[in-house]
């Protein structure tokens, strides 16, 4: 048995980051990016105006009392126009400025009396209310984008250097397989004997708060020719496989000796925690294995500590995810010396450990937001300590991003 520890920097070690695809600029919300980019285009691509007004060249205006309207410039106008001496231009919020035009007026301050445009110059200077080509972003310039999340405004500035895809991290695609002869899926009548099956929609309800949809699961019984073809269809397809069940050393627990038949290598099998003892890593190719003990409460704890990391790695977020201390609102004795994990609820200061830990159980992450870790060297706990916390609404939060240099060069 390894310590919870251990088994982490195990899991840290065995997660590489997916390869880099390249999607939709939409879809990269949320993802990592996987490189950088050099700016296709300037931004804005031409010298615009920045006023609906008059465009004019200053120097005009000097001698004349009044400009003479040569025409009209609006945006998406497509074929350039050339200003006359003593001339102006009526001219719109994003048109192009014409050759000859050095400022553009607000129409606040002019006055057109039949095509003569009088113009108050009290608060324009000359070259006002053009914004140049390039002044956002020159052509050719390195946009450092690798390791970063963008968010809408940066989906909006790529998209308007015309950029139309990025590279980014996938998410990775995972399997579900439940084991268990008395499972009978939710909806259906119970027969004397029989559970409903709850670990696989649990975690998929999980992955999905993750952002990763998993369509279909599968469920077998306790039999080993079964988990092995599961196992196997699951390892042509995923980059990760959840196991539910079968790990344990009952009779009817084969899923280890099933993993085994399909050539998957154990990285390690049994783990000092509670809930959560007999759980399974393992590696084939490139696939990560998690086998879950089969009590619900098991399940999600591992998922939580153990799953969402390596989930996290290979999608270019940090392997951990956010942790943090609170104070215990209460005294609690831990028996024996496993790290425990239990379900909690924090607010900003302090953490209340819930009733209802057994592994069997799953009526406290209603109300549950947090589990707690509790050292395993440790029994007496003291209203006031300081402990670990694992909040979990923040389990997917990408506000830390490891570098990426592997995962992109
Ligand atoms: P196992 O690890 O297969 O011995 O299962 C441990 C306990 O978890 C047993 O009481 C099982 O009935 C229960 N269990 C296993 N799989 C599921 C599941 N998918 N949904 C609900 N309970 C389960
Ligand atoms: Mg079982």
């Amino acid at each position: 048995m390894i310590t919870v520890n251990e088994a982490r920097i195990k899991i840290e070690q065995h997660t590489l980051p997916l390869s880099p695809v390249l999607v939709p600029i939409i879809d990269s919300l949320g993802a990592v990016l996987a490189r950088d980019m050099e700016a296709p285009i300037d931004s804005p691509p031409f010298d615009q105006s920045a006023m609906d007004g008059y465009a004019f060249r200053w120097s005009d205006l000097q001698a004349d009392s009044y400009l003479i309207l040569q025409g009209v410039v609006a945006a998406g106008d497509t074929s350039a126009t050339t200003l006359l001496p003593h001339h102006c231009l009526r001219i719109f919020t994003g048109a192009a400025i014409p050759e000859g035009v050095d400022t553009v007026i607000m129409q606040e301050n002019c006055r057109n009396e039949n095509g003569r445009i009088y113009m108050d110059l009290s608060s324009t200077i000359q070259g006002a209310n053009i914004r140049p080509a390039a002044s956002q972003c020159k052509q050719g310039t390195l946009i450092p984008l690798q390791g970063s999340i963008l968010q809408a405004g940066g989906i909006g500035y790529l998209a308007g250097l015309g950029i139309a895809e990025l590279s980014i991290l996938p998410k990775p695609k995972v399997g579900i397989i439940v084991t268990g002869k008395e499972l009978v899926t939710p909806g259906t009548a119970l027969q004397y004997g029989q559970i409903y099956e709850s670990n696989a929609w649990m975690l998929m309800a999980a992955l999905r708060e993750g952002g990763i949809h998993v369509g279909h699961h599968t469920r077998v019984g306790d039999d080993l020719k079964e988990t092995i073809e599961a196992i196997r269809e699951e390892l042509m397809r995923c980059d990760v496989i959840l196991l539910s069940g079968g790990i344990s050393v009952g009779d009817y627990d084969l899923v280890r000796e099933a993993l085994f038949s399909c050539g998957v290598e154990e990285i390690f099998y049994k783990v000092k925690q509670k809930p959560g003892k007999p759980f399974f890593f393992g590696k084939k190719s490139g696939t990560l294995i998690f086998a879950l003990p089969g009590n619900p409460a098991s399940v999600l704890t591992c998922f939580y500590q153990y799953v969402v990391p390596a989930i996290r790695k290979m999608q270019g977020l940090s392997f951990d995810p956010p942790r943090v201390q609170r104070l215990l609102l209460h005294d609690y004795f831990k028996k024996g010396s496993l790290t425990h994990f239990l379900k909690a609820k924090v607010d900003d200061h302090s953490v209340t450990i819930l009733d209802g830990q057994e592994s069997y159980k799953l009526n406290a992450f209603i109300e549950a937001n947090a589990l707690v870790m509790l050292e395993p060297d440790q029994q007496q706990f003291q209203k006031g300590d300081s402990l670990e916390v694992l909040p979990l609404n923040t389990i997917w939060s990408s506000s830390n991003t490891e570098s990426l240099k592997s995962a992109s060069s």
